[in-house]
């Protein structure tokens, strides 16, 4: 158990009468790259949004680095520091520099001083590339280039958990790769992730485990190679035939 980080057992949410997610279990061990894949609808987003909390669950049970989500006596904002975001769209400050959106969650929330918190930042901002781009605004920054600052900024809190909800497709074709290569590089460096993603090739690379979803339910999990390159259900067999 101890190496888990994400465990998801019987999960179910419901929207009112809408059904999105029908009894899903996952896990993610510590280290490890696990990409959900699937059609849109199918509740990706939802389940991402209940491993965060930032929706309830009707049901079932979510443990993230050791914090039961799931227990109403739960310290939330504690549980929440350990599990770090990128969503689809940047979700950066717009009135604050590139390092004062790196920093400010840092001083806030951890209480590093702001010695501290430059230095973790500058060092997140040489991770994703963007060194010199502390002191621009969003606004001046490509979409690439904010997605990074994003990540760069959910690093500067010491996640246990990545989390990437379709990181890149609200970016240009051209700004992809960069974003990926990032994301590339933090799982070769043993970040654990889980990561909603279009990207075939990328969870076909880095991903340990895929797991596709359709209709609120996991039809199939397993390595890429399995999972997109042999699927054993007819439901993920039509699904990759329409995206590859
Ligand atoms: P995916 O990310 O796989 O595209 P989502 O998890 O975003 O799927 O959505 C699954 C279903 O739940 C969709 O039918 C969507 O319209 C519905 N849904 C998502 N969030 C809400 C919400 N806050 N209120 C009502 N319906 C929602
Ligand atoms: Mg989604």
């Amino acid at each position: 158990m101890s190496d888990v980080i994400v465990e998801v057992r019987d999960l179910h949410k419901s929207f009112g009468a809408l059904r999105v997610l029908k009894g899903i279990d996952m896990s993610v061990r510590k280290g490890e790259v696990v990409c959900v894949i699937g059609p849109s609808g199918s509740g990706k987003s939802t389940l991402l949004r209940c491993v965060n909390l930032l929706e309830e669950p009707n049901s079932g049970t979510v443990v993230v680095n050791g914090y039961e989500l799931t227990d109403p006596d739960i310290d939330i904002d504690r549980a929440r520091r350990g599990i770090g975001m990128v969503f689809q769209g940047f979700n950066l400050f717009g009135h604050l520099s590139v390092l004062e959106n790196l920093t400010v969650a840092q001083r806030k929330v951890l209480k590093r001083d702001r010695a501290e918190a430059d230095r973790i930042a500058r060092e997140n901002l040489a991770k994703v590339g963007l060194a010199e781009k502390e002191r621009s605004m969003p606004a001046q920054l490509s979409g690439g280039q904010q997605q990074r600052v994003a990540i760069a900024r959910a690093l500067s809190m010491d996640p246990a958990v990545m989390l990437f909800d379709e990181p890149t497709s609200a970016l240009d074709p051209e700004l992809v790769g960069d974003v990926l290569a990032v994301m590339r590089q933090l799982a070769e460096e043993g970040m654990t992730m889980l990561v909603v993603t279009h990207e075939m090739q990328f969870a076909r690379e880095v991903a340990d485990k895929v797991l596709f979803m359709d209709d609120g339910i996991v039809v199939e999990q397993g390595p890429p190679a399995q999972v997109i390159g042999e699927p054993r259900q007819e439901r993920t067999r039509s699904f990759l035939a329409r995206v590859l």
